[in-house]
């Protein structure tokens, strides 16, 4: 008797306008085909294998039915529902779909790109090869140990940017420009952002931040000389803060979270 051979199940990473299809019970959906329709002109977009279980990638049709229990979570709020080795793999899903929205033609010739392996494409004219290249960024936490030598008095530079959506503070933070090392990047932005000179730079910590395709990479620093004054084109207000008595600061989602965290628990 013939059977039909049952495909192996797929983890689905899709996605509506930047939000993350869940489960009713948020988890990532299980299944041999996708379990709503992908945008027209869409394949599914391999990504690694997890646990033992292939994943993919995909742009929705459209909206969800109202009469499904699947539910969709905007990306950072599903930090707080999936395991970190699954929030991981939809950053970079995401991440993957910005990259194939935006390269269907080549920048050279302006002739359609074809998919060549899984993370690269390459022109159906003149050959040019493209991969996914996320933007790099310096974030920096700036601390001020106190002259008196008690620790809960010493204190960090927090900042206010115009775009962050909501009251809180984080670190001063910028892109990477052509040209320039990270450490170069970090001093740079720090000097235009506050007017301050600092050093003592050292690394900590790198994360990939996929709105839409950014590596963070996280340095401490120490405050040098300089007057503050903040570049209010960027930032809408900021100053230093003692550790005892720090303002709102960004959830665990980020990286400037684990770096304030790290720097609090000394
Ligand atoms: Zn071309």
């Amino acid at each position: 008797m013939l059977t039909t051979p049952t495909l192996p199940p797929i983890r689905w990473f899709l996605f509506h306008n930047g939000a993350l299809l869940l489960t009713a019970d948020n988890a990532l959906p299980l299944a041999a085909a996708p379990p709503v329709p992908l945008a027209e002109g869409q394949t599914q977009q391999p990504l690694p294998v997890l646990d033992g279980i292939p994943c993919a990638a995909g742009q929705m049709e459209g909206p969800l039915p109202p009469d499904t229990a699947l539910h969709l979570v905007p990306l950072r709020q599903a930090f707080d529902l999936l395991t970190a080795a699954d929030f991981r793999m939809a950053g970079k899903a995401q991440e993957l779909l910005h990259w194939d929205a935006h390269t269907h033609h080549c920048g050279v010739c302006g002739a359609p790109m074809q998919r060549a392996t899984d993370i690269s494409k390459v022109c159906t004219a003149c050959g040019r090869e493209v991969w996914p290249s996320p933007t790099t960024a310096v974030i920096v936490l700036i601390e001020r140990p106190s002259p008196n030598g008690r620790r809960e008095d010493d204190e960090v530079l927090l900042v206010q940017s115009h775009n962050f959506r909501g009251d809180y503070y984080g670190l001063v933070a910028g892109f990477v420009e052509t040209g320039e090392t990270l450490e170069d990047a970090a001093r740079r932005e720090i000097l235009e952002e506050t007017g301050l000179h600092v050093h003592r730079l050292r690394y900590f910590a790198s994360q990939p931040w996929p709105f839409p395709s950014v590596l963070m990479v996280g340095f401490f620093a120490q405050y040098a000389e300089g007057e503050m004054r903040l570049q209010t084109s960027e930032l809408r207000k900021g100053g230093w803060f003692k550790r005892s008595a720090l303002p709102a600061i960004p959830g665990t989602v980020s990286l400037a979270r684990r770096m304030i965290d790290a720097w609090q628990e000394g």
